[in-house]
């Protein structure tokens, strides 16, 4: 259950956001440039970490894997 976030941001489906453009955070909804696209998901480096960096037990991964999903299911 841990590993989910982190085998979905390093997976094949993901690539890092490169230029000077802007996109809002899945998360934090700020408009970052340095951060991970999912699909039509924009993750920034700030949640990117925090999120690989949490642990199964961790509200903040709750909260994380809680917006995942309902991404996921939006799909
Ligand atoms: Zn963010």
């Amino acid at each position: 259950m841990g590993r989910i976030a982190y085998s979905l941001i390093y997976s094949g489906q993901v690539n890092k956001l490169a230029g000077e453009e802007t996109k809002t955070c899945l998360f934090c909804h700020l408009n970052k440039k340095a951060g991970l696209n999912i699909l039509d998901t924009f993750i920034c480096s700030d949640c990117e970490k925090r999120l690989v960096r949490a642990t199964c037990d961790d509200r903040a991964y709750q909260f994380y894997l809680q917006n995942l999903k309902k991404f996921w299911h939006e799909l």
